[in-house]
């Protein structure tokens, strides 16, 4: 959760930090320690500041404990955004299917269809489909639909025709209604899904096209990535040394006040391994 602090000035340390760093990410001002767990650095020069950055760049997955909660909140509030008036449940027939993956493979394609037809019909039919699924793993879906009228039976029988399941749901959102609590409760609701990373997928014009504010988008350059979470970059910057890569997961760091030189490694993982192999070397 992003917190009170501003992060356009570094945090307080022991010692003043002897590089200009800001720390923040690119995209939302957020904190160098209140990020992703799994996160990795960038660090850049900023013209928009006139200062080095060191920025967090998250792993974006929707199981990480940071990144999931996150990604739900900004997905739906552009789902409100897109001002879509229909929820459609659309179920699969476990029966015709061996397994449920091999159910996902055949409707998801099947879905595309109904949306030709829907389409061809009745006129534009845009929709963020979030697959769900049954305590006995068997996939569902729930559209977040913007379109004309559609007959409950035209999409029923369709869609019956297509996959053998004929159970198909459509409520009208009214104006009143808060999609955004909507689109969270669906996405929370998340389980792990063996077969697919694909939870959530939408039609090329389903969001409203967003205007990006130039001040919010910085200028980088000089722009080096680490494998590493940005607290440990962090860290060794903010105590007075400077790193260099040697191997992808081995930095260099020179310390300037005591002339050391040591080596960070970095596991396999991204993770911070061993801190520090110091050893002292006269310069
Ligand atoms: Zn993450």
């Amino acid at each position: 959760m992003p917190t009170e602090q501003d992060s356009t000035t570094p945090p307080a340390t022991k010692e003043e930090p002897t590089s200009e760093f800001l720390i923040g990410s690119v995209e939302d001002n957020e904190l160098w320690l209140d990020t992703c767990p799994s996160a990795r650095t960038l660090i850049a020069y900023s013209f928009t500041h006139a200062a080095w950055l060191l920025c967090a760049l998250p792993c974006k997955r929707w199981g990480c404990r940071w990144c999931g909660p996150k990604k739900i909140r900004g997905l739906a509030f552009k789902v409100e955004r897109a001002e879509p008036n229909k929820l459609i449940t659309l179920t699969v027939n476990p029966k015709a299917y061996l397994e449920p993956r091999a159910a996902y493979d055949h409707t998801r394609r099947k879905l595309a269809d109904l949306a030709k037809v829907i389409r061809k019909t009745r006129g534009p039919f845009e929709y963020m489909r979030v697959l769900e699924i049954t305590k006995k793993g068997w996939p569902h879906y729930h559209l977040v639909a913007r379109s004309g009228y559609i007959p409950q039976a035209m999409i029923s029988d369709t869609w019956a025709s297509m996959t053998g399941a004929p159970i198909v749901d459509i409520r009208q959102i009214r104006k009143c209604d808060k999609v955004y609590a909507y689109v969270i409760k669906y996405l929370s609701k998340q389980q792990y899904i063996p077969w697919t990373n694909r939870r959530v997928s939408w039609t090329k014009h389903f969001f409203k096209e967003e205007i990006k504010d130039p001040e919010t988008k910085w200028k980088l350059i000089n722009k080096t990535r680490h494998l590493e979470h940005p607290a440990a970059v962090a860290a060794c910057i903010m105590d007075g040394r400077v790193l260099t890569r040697i191997t992808p997961t081995a930095f260099e760091i020179e310390d300037h006040y005591n002339d050391t030189i040591g080596k960070l490694y970095i596991s396999e993982a991204g993770k911070l391994n061993s801190w520090l192999d110091r050893s002292r070397r006269a310069r």
